[in-house]
């Protein structure tokens, strides 16, 4: 028996990466997907082909997660095609990496707008009809940065930080209505954010991570998989940290 056969999962930031292991994951389980990105149309097919090729369903949905009416519309292209939302993984995130002197306003606040206001934008629209049907699971993609700091990310650390925040105060507003929200803090994990990142830094973080390997986006897609699952039903308002022993 499939875990998660005829639910349907919206994944933001899905076309690539993290998003896309925890898409194709939940996929294997029997979901209907629903891929959103930012502008890569290219890669969010490529996501929804090994979703169907992983014998799931999807759709794909262009949607800026920071804006208020493009996230309506992700919702309601997503209820379209296959109903209420039953699990909402807020992983659409972005870096944009500076030392606190050399940061801009704008550098600070399109990186909060992103990865925090996108969380509470589509988490407000999920809980509408999971509230309705006493049902909702919901995960957010935070970072072990967002718990322990990083030189060079200010802006990124303050809107992971804001993200664990957020997320435990969510999940004691829905308890009572059976939606559970819980955290995934992971570490260094291989896709397109982490190649931004220069060699000499790169090397420096594999040795200080006692698993002696960078992770696998489906490392990712593994707790975020376990977190929707009946399995972890008693917990709610956590912190998973995925990140080979790095901030043990
Ligand atoms: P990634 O490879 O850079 O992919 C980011 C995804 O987010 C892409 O699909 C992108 O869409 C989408 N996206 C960006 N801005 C968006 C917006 N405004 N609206 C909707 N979608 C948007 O990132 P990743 O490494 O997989 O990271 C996924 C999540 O895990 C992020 O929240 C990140 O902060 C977190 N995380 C990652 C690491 C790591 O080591 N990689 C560590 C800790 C936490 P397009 O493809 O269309 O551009």
């Amino acid at each position: 028996m499939k875990r998660f056969e005829g639910k349907n999962v919206l994944v933001t930031g899905a076309g690539r990466g993290i998003g896309r292991a925890v898409a194709v994951a939940f996929a294997k389980e029997g979901a209907n997907v629903v891929i959103n990105y930012a502008g890569r149309e290219e890669s969010a097919l490529e996501t929804l082909a090994l979703c169907r090729e992983a014998g799931g369903d999807g759709i794909c949905v262009k949607a800026d997660v920071s804006n208020e009416e493009e996230c309506k519309m992700l919702f309601d292209k997503a209820k379209e095609a296959f109903g209420d939302i039953s699990v909402l993984v807020n992983n659409a995130g972005i870096t944009r990496d500076k030392l606190l002197i050399g940061m801009t306003e704008a550098d600070f606040m399109s990186v909060m707008e992103v990865n925090l206001k996108g969380t509470f934008l589509c988490t407000r629209l999920a809980v509408k009809d999971m509230m309705k049907k006493r049902y909702g699971r919901i995960i957010n993609l935070s970072s072990i940065v967002g718990v322990h700091g990083n030189a060079g990310q200010s802006n990124y650390s303050a809107s992971k930080a804001g993200v664990i925040g957020f997320t435990k105060s969510v999940a004691k507003e829905f308890a009572s209505r059976n939606i559970t929200v819980n955290a995934i803090a992971p570490g260094m994990i291989e896709t397109d954010m982490t190649d931004a990142i220069p060699e000499n830094m790169y090397e420096a973080m594999l040795n200080q991570i006692p698993l002696k390997r960078i992770g696998k986006p489906e490392d990712i897609a593994n707790g975020v998989l376990f977190l929707a699952s009946d399995d972890a039903s008693y917990i709610t308002g956590q912190v998973i940290t995925i990140d080979g022993g790095l901030q043990g």
